[in-house]
């Protein structure tokens, strides 16, 4: 079962949030298409992840964390109610991956729970996964964006509402 702790200055419904977004991305980035998969070869499911995944939400303006089965959420930001989310300087101005504004705090907190998902499939999962396992495994490298990528594509852009660098938008 998974294990999902809340600071006591978090309320019920900010850890149900970070809950229920952390599943969102679990399910899509199980889908078979994305090929991400456990010990020979064996198919991911939300279930198989989150049942070992230990969740933490707290609010103390802290940077949140990813890694092997473990996952931290500060939700300080949302909770001022801030649409706009900053990302890694490496990244911020990537068109896809990159920082931006969004329609709600939850579409932005929604791009906190994606990156810290990516790490944690990455830290995982890459050793199992053939496109994963060769190639730049570094925390916030190639092979991390990769995956961090599809979260941003199929989830977190769509409620994105101004890109740092209209330039560089892709429809
Ligand atoms: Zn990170």
């Amino acid at each position: 079962m998974g294990l999902i702790y809340k600071s006591k200055n978090v309320t019920t419904a900010e850890r149900d949030l970070v809950k229920r977004l952390t599943k969102q991305c679990l399910k899509e980035i199980v889908k078979s298409k994305w090929e991400i998969t456990g010990p020979r070869s064996e198919k991911l499911t939300v279930a198989k992840v989150w049942d070992k995944l230990y969740l933490k939400v707290k609010c103390r303006g802290q940077a949140s964390y990813g890694g092997k089965n473990y996952m931290c959420i500060d939700v300080s930001q949302y909770r001022k109610g801030r649409t706009f989310q900053h990302e890694y300087a490496r990244i911020k101005n990537d068109p896809i991956i990159g920082e931006g504004t969004f329609a709600t705090p939850e579409d932005a907190l929604m791009l906190i729970v994606a990156h810290e998902v990516a790490h944690l499939i990455h830290d995982n999962y890459f050793i199992y996964t053939r496109w994963l396992r060769e190639g730049d495994n570094t925390p916030h490298g190639k092979n991390w964006q990769k995956i961090y990528r599809i979260l941003r594509r199929e989830i977190v852009n769509k409620n994105m509402v101004k890109d740092v660098d209209p330039e560089k938008k892709v429809a």
